[in-house]
C-alpha cells in the first residue's frame, strides 16, 4: 500500500480550478517532487495534504487513510516552509523542542525526543549552539529535526532552498539528499526549479494548469517527455515541427519540412500523417564541418551557426537549419586550449542517432 494516495482530486477558487483532477501515489521513503511553473496548482496541491485546504472533490489517504477532516495538527504530516525561520534566540536543542513544548509533552520525553533527531541528522555536538554559530548547511539540518521530532510520516517541503543563491542552494541540495537516505522519511517536494526537481527526486509529477502532465523518474521525464509542454519545461530542449511520414522496422521516418527527413522511434499512438514535435537535447546532437556518413548517427542535416555562447566548460552554438529553425547545439571544451571550433555563419553538420530524438504527438 502507498503511503500517501491522491485519488482525483479538484480545487476550485471561484470559477478558477487550480487542482483539476489529481491523482497520484508516493511510496514510503519517496523524495516525490511536485514541479511545475508559477501557478499551476503545486502548492495548492501540497496546502492540502497539510489541511491548510480541503478539497471540492476527492481523496487524499495516509496509510490508507482518508484524511477528510482532520486538522493539520492531527495530521501526521509536516510542513518545512521557504525560508527555514529557526528562532534566533533559542539554542539548536531548544529551536527542535519547540513543537513539542506547543503539544505540551512531558519534559523527560522532550529530553528523549530531541536527543533522538538531533542523533539523526548528525547535530548532537551542536545541540548548544544558536542558529548565527550554524553553517547553512546545519542550518537546515535543524529545520528538519524540528520539523522530525514529531514523528510524521511525511514531510511536505514548500520550495525550501528558493531563497538561496546558486552556489549556496547546490550545497543544500546535496544535503537535503544525503539527510533524506539517512533519516529515511518520505518527502513530497515542491518546486519550479526544474534542475533542482531531476537532481533530487526520485520520481517527479510535472504539474501544468491544475494537471499532472508526466509522472515518472527524472530520468525519463529528461528523455522521453510525453508532451511537447514537458519538453520544453524541462532543461534545454530543440522543439522541431514534425510530420509522420512513414513507420516501418522500428523507426518512424519524420519530414522536417524544408530540412529533410530525421528518423525516430515509434511512438505508441503515432500514425503516418500526424504532425507533432520532435524533441532533441542539445548534448544529443553532434557536431562538426563535415561528419561522416554511417557511423551510427543516422541523422544528418547541414546548417549554419548563428551564434556562439562560451559558457566556461562548453560552448554552445546556435545552428540555423535550412527553413529558418534554429537548432541549439553544445560541444565540451575541455580537450582543446580552444574556446571555439565554430564563428558565426560557419557551414556545419549536425548529426544524431535515430533514437536520441523522442517525437511526441501533443
Ligand atoms: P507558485 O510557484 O507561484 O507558488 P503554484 O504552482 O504553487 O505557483 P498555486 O499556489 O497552487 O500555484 O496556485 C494555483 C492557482 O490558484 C494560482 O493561479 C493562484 O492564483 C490560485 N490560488 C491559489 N490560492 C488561492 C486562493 N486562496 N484564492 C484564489 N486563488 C488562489
Amino acid at each position: 500500500m502507498a503511503l500517501l494516495e491522491i485519488r482525483d482530486v479538484v480545487k476550485t477558487f471561484g470559477d478558477f480550478t487550480a487542482v483539476n483532477h489529481v491523482s497520484l501515489s508516493v511510496e514510503a521513503g519517496e523524495f516525490f517532487t511536485l514541479l511545475g511553473p508559477s501557478g499551476c496548482g503545486k502548492t495548492t496541491l501540497l496546502r492540502m495534504l497539510a489541511g491548510f485546504e480541503q478539497p471540492d472533490s476527492g481523496q487524499i489517504l495516509l496509510d490508507g487513510q482518508n484524511v477528510a477532516g482532520v486538522p493539520p495538527e492531527k495530521r501526521p504530516v509536516h510542513t518545512v516552509f521557504q525560508s527555514y525561520a529557526l528562532f534566533p534566540h533559542m539554542t539548536v536543542a531548544q529551536n527542535i523542542a519547540f513543537p513539542l513544548k506547543m503539544a505540551k509533552v512531558s519534559q523527560a520525553d522532550i529530553k528523549a525526543r530531541v536527543d533522538e533527531v538531533l542523533d539523526d541528522v548528525r547535530l548532537t555536538q551542536f545541540a548548544t549552539r544558536f542558529p548565527h554559530e550554524l553553517s547553512g548547511g546545519q542550518r537546515q539540518r535543524v529545520a528538519i529535526a524540528r520539523a522530525l521530532v514529531n514523528r510524521p510520516r511525511l514531510l511536505l517541503l514548500d520550495e525550501p532552498l528558493s531563497a538561496l543563491d546558486a552556489k549556496l542552494r547546490e550545497d543544500m541540495q546535496i544535503e537535503l539528499i544525503n539527510l533524506q537516505k539517512e533519516v529515511g522519511i518520505t518527502f513530497v517536494y515542491v518546486t519550479h526549479d526544474q534542475g533542482e526537481a531531476l537532481a533530487l527526486s526520485h520520481r517527479i509529477a510535472v504539474m501544468n494548469k491544475g494537471e499532472v502532465a508526466q509522472l515518472d523518474v527524472p530520468e525519463t521525464i529528461y528523455s522521453y517527455p510525453n508532451s511537447r509542454f514537458v519538453a520544453d519545461f524541462i532543461g534545454q530542449c530543440n522543439l522541431l515541427d514534425a510530420t509522420v511520414v512513414g513507420i516501418d522496422d522500428g523507426k518512424m521516418k519524420l519530414e522536417i519540412e524544408g530540412v529533410g527527413i530525421a528518423e525516430a522511434l515509434p511512438v505508441p499512438g503515432a500514425k503516418v500523417g500526424d504532425k507533432g514535435t520532435l524533441t532533441l537535447r542539445p548534448e544529443k546532437i553532434r557536431l562538426g564541418a563535415t561528419l561522416p556518413a554511417g557511423d551510427g548517427h543516422e541523422v544528418h542535416f547541414k546548417g549554419k551557426v548563428h551564434d556562439c555562447l562560451f559558457l566556461g566548460d562548453v560552448t554552445i552554438y546556435i545552428v540555423e537549419l535550412d527553413n529558418g529553425t534554429l537548432v541549439e547545439t553544445m560541444l565540451p571544451n575541455a580537450a582543446s586550449g580552444r574556446a571555439r571550433f565554430f564563428d558565426d555563419n560557419d557551414q556545419v553538420e549536425l548529426a544524431w542517432r535515430f533514437d536520441a530524438g523522442h517525437f511526441v504527438l501533443a
